[in-house]
C-alpha cells in the first residue's frame, strides 16, 4: 500500500524545523484492533462509514505537519 512511490507531490517543509523530510500518507493506526480512526460521514445507504485520517510527519522533530482525508466528497457527520 505503501509502496508505489510514483504520485507528483509537492514539497512540505516542516513549520517547526524547516525540514523536508516529510513521511506522506502515514495511517493512524489503533492499538487495540484492525482498523483506522476516521471521520465518520452517512452513505447514500444511511450507514455511518469513516473516511481514514492520514498524516504527513516530520522525520526530523515529529510533528505532524498535515493531518487529512484523502476524499472529501462526502457527507460529514457533525457533532
Ligand atoms: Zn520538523
Amino acid at each position: 500500500m505503501s509502496s508505489a512511490k510514483s504520485e507528483v507531490e509537492k514539497t512540505s517543509i516542516c513549520p517547526e524545523c524547516g525540514g523536508a523530510d516529510i513521511a506522506k500518507s502515514i495511517g493512524i493506526a489503533k492499538m487495540t484492533e484492525a482498523g483506522s480512526i476516521g471521520l465518520g460521514y452517512n452513505t447514500d445507504y444511511f450507514v455511518k462509514a469513516s473516511e481514514p485520517l492520514v498524516v504527513d510527519l516530520c522525520r526530523n522533530c515529529g510533528t505532524v505537519v498535515r493531518l487529512y482525508v484523502k476524499k472529501v466528497d462526502k457527507r460529514w457527520v457533525t457533532v
